[in-house]
């Protein structure tokens, strides 16, 4: 019998999945801390996290009978990928399940911070009946970072509301653009240079990390509207924060930090900026993601242990 170790919140319908087919499955929400996780994953076979729970070197080498890890969700970079591969464990996540949950978020953030309804919204909590102007986003050029699942679903969206779209990826994606009636470039200046709105949807790697940094909001057009629901790490905050301040940003909506809960204070003066609107990593909460994370993930657990 295999054993389960679930160290972040997951949705119980992958889980019955597998203890229907005879596994074990433990849920333990506090031994997501490495140093609590290196003695706990003692005795697992699987692990199952989301984001929360680092899959550490250290983790990984002191566990004794791993043999799978799963990530319920995309992104893989809390997990040392490398120390995996050295110990033969296998990594498998669920990359398709929540892209759509992704993408509807983020067209709602670029309406909200285009019609700055937030703002509005703060405002009348304070009491103050104001009528702030905002744009449209229809005939306005969106440029996508990142032009992969979710980066894709959010193209999509963007054309049927009138967007002309244009996207950057490391890899050559023109055909599926084409197809699409995107405009594709590989060359990231383009798109800094033309589009009106700019959301990132790269992986976090060492080449992404603060890709978007001081020189490239610098070739940005004056008053860019910018959206990060990828991740906090592949954009220089303190630089978009400057940006903000000097309204070369006329606005960002966030949903993911470089420190997640964000605690420093020139993190929580950015995400207070009147012209930010923040999220809490929310894009993959949905009960449609979740579910389907969970049955996409366990699905992967039993085929990577070669069950039927
Ligand atoms: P994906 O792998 O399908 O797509 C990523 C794309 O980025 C690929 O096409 C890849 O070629 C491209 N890319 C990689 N390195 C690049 C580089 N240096 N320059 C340009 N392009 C590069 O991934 P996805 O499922 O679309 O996820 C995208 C991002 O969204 C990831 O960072 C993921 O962690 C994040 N995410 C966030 C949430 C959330 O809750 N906010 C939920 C899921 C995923």
């Amino acid at each position: 019998m295999y054993r389960v170790l679930v160290t972040d919140k997951v949705h119980p319908k992958g889980l019955e999945m597998l203890k229907e087919k005879g596994f074990e499955v433990v849920v333990d929400l506090d031994a997501y801390k490495p140093e609590v996780l290196k003695e706990r994953i003692k005795g697992f076979d699987v692990i199952i996290v989301r984001s929360r729970t680092k899959v550490t070197r250290e983790v990984i080498e002191s566990a004794d009978k791993l043999k799978v890890i799963a990530r319920a969700g995309s992104g893989l970079d809390n997990i040392d990928l490398e120390a995996a591969k050295e110990k033969g464990i296998k990594v498998v996540n669920a990359p398709d399940a929540l892209k759509v949950s992704v993408a509807e978020l983020v067209i709602a953030m670029m309406i909200v911070v285009a019609r700055r309804a937030h703002y509005s919204y703060r405002a009348l909590l304070e009491g103050k009946w104001e009528k702030v102007m905002g744009t449209e986003i229809m005939g306005k050029t969106l440029g996508v970072i990142g032009f992969g699942r979710i980066g894709r679903e959010v193209a999509k969206r963007a054309k049927a509301l009138g967007m002309d779209v244009i996207a950057y990826d490391v890899f050559d994606l023109s055909e599926m653009a084409k197809e699409m009636g995107v405009r594709f470039t590989q060359d990231l200046d383009e798109v800094l240079k033309n589009a009106d709105i700019i959301t990132l949807h790269v992986p976090l790697t060492p080449e992404t990390r603060n890709m978007i940094n001081k020189e490239a909001i610098e070739k940005m057009k004056d008053g860019v509207i910018i959206i990060n629901a990828a991740r906090g790490e592949v954009m220089d905050y303190k630089a978009l924060l400057e940006g903000l301040k000097s309204g070369k940003v006329r606005a960002a909506a966030l949903d993911v930090y470089p420190e997640e809960p964000p605690r420093s204070e020139w993190l929580m003066e950015l995400i207070r900026h009147p012209n930010v609107f923040a999220t809490a990593h929310i894009g993959a909460q949905t009960q449609e993601a979740q579910e389907r994370t969970s049955v996409e993930v366990a699905k992967r657990i039993m085929e990577a242990l070669g069950i039927s």
